[in-house]
């Protein structure tokens, strides 16, 4: 037997022996944090898992990690899939941060942040975005002093998604705010629960949202918890900002990402709202729509399958924002191939009035999916990123 066949052998023997039938499901394993109370099955599922290095099983041993390659961690998936299993942790803490502490962070930083994501102690907000810098974002503001073996913090950041239920934030802070603007900027580990640290949630027109603002007046960050280097900011945030894009785009191997699996559920979705007639859609229009997304929908997959097989880290560099667009627009594109189809069927905002809970998701999902192309870097800057990075075209 091969390598890989006994890799695969001994991953399914152990996952039939320890995976806890209340931990299965779809998705992710699901990480806790100081205000998120796991179920005694999943937390037995994420300890076990955390056990075997496989909530991250790319990464290094030594920090949490399984060091799986490509085809054993592809094999782990598919395993995990075949027994119900959830897959390994996916967030902030092991798709953003902890790769960048892996290429940026001191042997130190290492040793102390990265089992904490690998063993998902702790969710991770992202402070990057502030009410003056979104798209621009090297024009941002908060302030970082430093004084003793502290960095004092102050200052505003909006849309910290989940920063309620999160005990850590990574943010970018302004340390030298006498240098040219991106050249002032550091990235600092911030712990959420201290007193100068205020969460806001905000209320957004469709009822309540994973959004919040994150205030900081006098925050303490230890001068330890600075990664990558004083004033090096810039080049750390890209980058992690290049592992946010691949998780997006389904390219990070860090946790849980690696690949579209999903068979497309428009084919049937359009058969029932729109009808068949001689064995076709009855609608012309519909037809077409319908055969342009799902080979766009075939292109999108075999494009993040090369990229991953290009891969020669946690996830690539500038390719990183073609796959994620792409992703972006093409999955936009089936929401309104959906909505279309279903007609008014489509326009529910509840399950009163005769429409299903599957009509009313069909429909909240349309408008949440909105956000893929503004999330992560909208979808300009990020046209602007392939035009110049990618291209080479002249700015
Ligand atoms: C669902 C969601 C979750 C998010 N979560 C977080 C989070 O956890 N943490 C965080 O820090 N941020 C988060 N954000 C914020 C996100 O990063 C910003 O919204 C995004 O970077 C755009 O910034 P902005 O909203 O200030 O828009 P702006 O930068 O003001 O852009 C407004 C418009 O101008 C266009 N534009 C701006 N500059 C250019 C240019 N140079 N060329 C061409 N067009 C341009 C933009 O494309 C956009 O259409 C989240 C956003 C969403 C939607």
């Amino acid at each position: 037997m091969g390598k890989l066949d006994t890799f695969r052998q001994e991953t399914r023997t152990w996952l039939e022996e320890n995976c806890p039938d209340g931990a299965k499901g779809s998705g992710q394993i699901p990480f806790g944090s100081r205000s998120v109370e796991l179920e005694p099955d999943v937390r037995l599922w994420l300890e076990r898992m955390a056990g075997r290095g496989w909530t991250v099983p790319t990464w290094p041993k030594e920090y949490g990690g399984a060091e799986l390659d490509r085809d054993e961690y592809k094999i782990l998936i598919e395993e995990l899939k075949r027994v119900g299993a959830r897959t390994p942790l996916t967030g902030r803490g092991v798709n953003y941060i902890g790769p960048t502490i892996l290429e940026f962070g001191t042997p130190e930083q290492k040793a102390r942040w990265l089992p904490i994501c690998a063993q998902g102690k702790g969710g991770w907000a992202m402070g990057y975005s502030e009410p003056g810098a979104g798209s621009d974002l090297a024009s941002l503001s908060t302030q970082a002093v430093k004084q003793g073996d502290n960095y004092i913090i102050n200052g505003r950041k909006t849309w910290t998604s989940d920063a309620v239920d999160c005990d850590y934030i990574f943010a970018l802070v302004r340390t030298s705010p006498e240098k040219p603007k991106h050249d002032g900027i550091s990235l600092v580990l911030i712990d959420m629960h201290q007193q100068g640290v205020q969460i806001n949630p905000i209320r957004l027109i469709s009822g309540s949202s994973p959004f919040c603002e994150t205030l900081f007046e006098d925050a303490i960050v230890p001068t330890d918890d600075l990664i990558g280097g004083i004033d090096r900011g810039w080049t750390v945030g890209k980058r992690l900002l290049q592992f946010e894009r691949s998780t997006h785009a389904g390219i990070n191997i860090s946790g849980s990402q690696g690949g579209r699996t999903e068979k497309s559920r428009m084919p049937e979705l359009v058969k029932k709202y729109v009808g068949v007639e001689d064995g076709k859609i009855a609608d012309n229009n519909m037809r077409n729509r319908l055969i342009q997304h799902e080979m766009n929908n075939q292109v999108q997959g075999i494009t993040q399958r090369r990229a991953l097989a290009e891969l020669r880290s946690r996830a690539p560099g500038f390719t990183s924002s073609v796959v994620k667009l792409s992703n972006a627009l093409n999955v936009q594109d089936g929401d309104e191939l959906a909505i279309a189809a279903m007609g008014q069927q489509g326009f529910r905002w509840d399950t009163e009035g005769g429409a299903s809970q599957k009509e009313v998701n069909t429909l909240k999902r349309w408008l949440y999916q909105k956000s893929l192309t503004i999330a992560g870097g909208t979808k300009e800057v990020q046209l602007n990123i392939i035009a110049k990075r990618v291209l080479g075209l002249p700015d």
